[in-house]
């Protein structure tokens, strides 16, 4: 694989990567195992070996006799192992000489990872002093929560004695604010018979050098062995930035920015951040109570129209928006009827992309699907609902995530299947003409299509792998209905005749 990167600095970014060539949307950056894995600081027991949460009942290694490990069958064999002979050996060791036990380790084991970062130090030294030079912000930690929070990590550490003369407990604080600021979250093995997953987080060091930003260029999959692995979503010029968007792309500056300060200690300035249309989706405005047509967005301490320019106080809309959040808080984000009548309460009040607003239409589109696949009837208002929902999100998800993005894929694949049933449904029960038939699974192909198109950088066994193959297995079955009901029609001497009118557009201006 010729060089796709390079590694730069400067005051601002810190080490950050650029494209070392011209890269095309959906080509490999590049592909990273973890420097280290494991759960998070705050989890319950996991599996020392196969990170399987432990919940009533465990065994210990026979080895060490320390990590706790899978009981019965032991760790299935199909998921990555972490209790090495290196550590296994150590904690034996820490058996013999400090009277360490099971106990102990499972007390700690929110401090694990931190532990096996520390054993790379004797054993793997070259990416050891890798990832001693990552980010950590420490002097920002210092005298914090987080500073305090990683006190009993800090003493755990101590008292196992590994820790050289004259280093002191900040180089345990630096490891814990490395894997804070850099770690990617990782989906742990999945539980059998109930299909979740603990979260876990990993530290990448080549993916740890991506640069922030609100609207990034890549985008990243972990696959089932947990290596990393970062696509370009858009098309990236020779030394343009690499970035990665550490942030929930569908949600408002205001929480974004937070996020990233507690997380990750900087301020995003970047074009998104520093727009207050957010790029024109509008997606922290509100209705403007004067004009009733014009969004009112916060501009530095006011809130502006921008269409009549009304200046809004503060405090006025601010609480209008606290109201509306407090309210989605509340309401069962399962039913059908709570969504919608959230939907029509909120959308008086907020701007039509609001994140508020979308984040209720993408759950009302996810409960929708389950009724439409659990009913064996569903009928076509709820479709036609769907369908209307998954239109109205695209437009935004294409200015906020251009390109290559899985929720857009997923929305796509979603839109195509629902177009699909109605139209089938449409047609059997002789509603509309062959070829209007025909043009609805054209409609419905071009998302399909397109959903594929993205869907396949994804990992074969991660949940949109999957997804990438049965949307594979519906794209067949799509062009096999096609060409039925093509033979249909000239099976009765007339020949296709498209009757769109309304040409779908796939990439449907934002408002
Ligand atoms: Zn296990
Ligand atoms: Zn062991
Ligand atoms: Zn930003
Ligand atoms: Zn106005």
């Amino acid at each position: 694989m010729s060089i796709k990167y390079e590694v730069r600095s400067n005051e601002k970014l810190g080490r950050y990567l650029v494209a070392a060539k011209d890269l095309k949307a959906g080509e490999r950056i590049l592909s990273d195992q973890p420097f280290v894995l494991g759960p998070n600081s705050d989890t319950s027991l996991v599996c020392f070996n196969c990170y399987l949460p432990l919940i009533s009942k465990f065994l210990v290694c026979k080895n060490c006799a320390v990590a706790p490990v899978c009981p019965g069958d032991g760790c299935p064999e199909q998921f990555q192992k972490w209790h090495t002979q290196q550590e296994c050996e150590f904690f034996r060791n820490l058996k013999l000489n400090k009277g360490i036990n099971p106990m102990t380790m499972v007390q700690n084991v929110g401090s694990l990872l931190v532990l096996r970062a520390i054993l790379k130090r004797d054993f793997n030294h070259q990416e050891w002093k890798v990832f001693m030079e990552l980010e950590t912000h420490l002097d920002r930690r210092r005298g914090s929560n987080v500073w305090e929070y990683y006190d009993n990590t800090v003493k755990f550490i101590q008292s196992l004695g590994i820790l050289d003369n004259g280093q002191n407990k900040d180089l345990v604080q630096k490891i814990c604010a490395a894997i804070d600021v850099n770690s990617f979250e990782v989906r742990g093995p999945p539980i059998p018979a109930i299909e979740c997953a603990e979260i876990l987080r990993g530290v990448y060091l080549q993916a740890a050098l991506l640069a922030h930003d609100c609207v990034a260029n890549t985008h990243i999959s972990i696959n089932d062995r947990n290596v990393l692995v970062c696509h370009a979503s858009t098309d990236i010029k020779k030394g343009d930035i690499i970035y990665h968007n550490y942030t929930d792309a569908l949600k408002g500056t205001t929480i974004r920015q937070q996020h990233l300060m507690i997380g990750k200690y900087f301020i995003c300035t970047c074009s998104r951040c520093s727009d207050v249309t957010e790029m024109g989706t509008y997606m922290s405005s509100a209705i403007c109570s004067k004009c009733k047509t014009g969004y009112v967005s916060k501009k530095a301490d006011v809130w502006e129209c921008n269409s009549c320019g009304k200046e809004t106080e503060k405090t006025d809309i601010e609480h209008k928006i606290k109201c509306c959040s407090e309210k989605f808080e509340v309401i069962n984000k399962k039913d059908e009827k709570d969504l919608e009548e959230y939907i029509k309460n909120v959308s008086l009040v907020l701007a039509p992309n609001h994140y508020l607003l979308l984040d209720a239409k993408q759950r009302l589109a996810g409960v929708l699907r389950d009724i439409i696949n659990r009913e064996p009837r569903p009928t076509k208002k709820v479709m036609r609902r769907k369908i209307d929902l998954c239109k109205e999100i695209l437009p935004v998800l294409e200015v906020l995530s251009p390109g290559i993005c899985r929720t857009k894929a997923i929305t796509l694949y979603e839109l195509h299947a629902t177009m699909v049933q109605l139209s089938k449904k449409m047609f059997d029960g002789r509603e509309i003409s062959a070829s209007a038939y025909v043009d609805e699974l054209l409609n419905a192909e071009k998302y399909l299509k397109r959903s594929l198109e993205m869907l396949v950088i994804e990992p074969g066994n991660s949940p949109e792998g999957e997804l990438c193959a049965k949307a594979l297995e519906e794209y067949r079955a799509l062009k096999l209905s096609m060409a039925k009901v093509m033979d249909a029609i000239h099976a009765q001497g007339k020949s296709y005749q498209s009757e769109n009118v309304t040409e779908v557009s796939l990439h449907p201006e934002v408002d």
